[in-house]
């Protein structure tokens, strides 16, 4: 990604999707990336075991307690949590760069990581929480995908719970019921924040252009 300093006209946004999971949370970041080619996304370190079809270094960087434990100890993480008895966190650096080169970077963490990014970088934050329709869908929804154990599946559905009870803490709420209208009304979240006022880096220049040309 090259970017000319003189391209950037706005400050990057941290646009975190947190959800129970079995929401739609996946299926919703992927669009989103396909649809918005400002949009890069945050991707995490996790102790956890790839499932079926996932790959290293594109949904998760998969490794062992170890190498986690190294990384938190040289403060390489913006923030970690344990979830379901694995570690997951989100690495510094690539955030950093897509935030200098004025793009923005999508997470999909939960609440505990949410609430660590509001303390370390709030200025920067957008919160959208989704939420399935019903605990019906939900769970359909978990045993759709077949990618998990029915034991699995009870943890995460009993999880649920606990992870709803944090929407208040986040700027927008939504409940998806239709994909493509909860991917239209993530896009038009996006897009208002990218023009809020604080956002706007050349503001000042073109107000003052504009004002000396009258
Ligand atoms: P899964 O195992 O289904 O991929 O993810 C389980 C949960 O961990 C999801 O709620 C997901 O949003 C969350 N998660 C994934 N990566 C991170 C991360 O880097 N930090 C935090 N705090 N949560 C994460």
């Amino acid at each position: 990604m090259e970017i000319n300093d003189n391209e950037i006209t706005r400050k990057g946004l941290m646009f975190v999707l947190s959800s129970p999971s079995g929401a739609g949370k996946t299926s919703l970041s992927r669009k989103l990336l396909e649809l918005d080619k400002e949009l890069f996304l945050s991707i995490s370190y996790t102790t956890r075991p790839p499932r079926p079809g996932e790959i290293d270094g594109e949904d998760y960087f998969f490794v062992n307690n170890d190498d986690f434990a190294f990384m938190q100890e040289q403060n390489e993480f913006l923030e970690y949590a344990k979830v379901f008895d694995y570690y997951y966190g989100t690495p510094k650096k690539p955030v950093k760069k897509i935030l200098d080169k004025g793009r923005d970077i999508l997470f999909d963490i939960d609440w505990q990581g949410t609430q660590q990014l509001m303390n370390n970088s709030k200025d920067h934050l957008v919160k959208v929480f989704v939420l399935p329709p019903s605990i019906k869908e939900l769970e359909r929804r978990l045993k759709e995908r077949k990618q998990d154990e029915d034991e699995i599946i009870q943890k995460r559905m009993s999880r649920a719970s606990d992870e709803m009870s944090h929407y208040a803490e986040y700027d927008y709420i939504l409940v998806n019921d239709d994909f493509d209208k909860t991917v239209k009304e993530i896009i038009s979240i996006l897009n208002a924040e990218r023009l809020k006022n604080h956002r706007q880096i050349k503001t000042q220049k073109i107000v003052k252009n504009l004002r000396g040309s009258l």
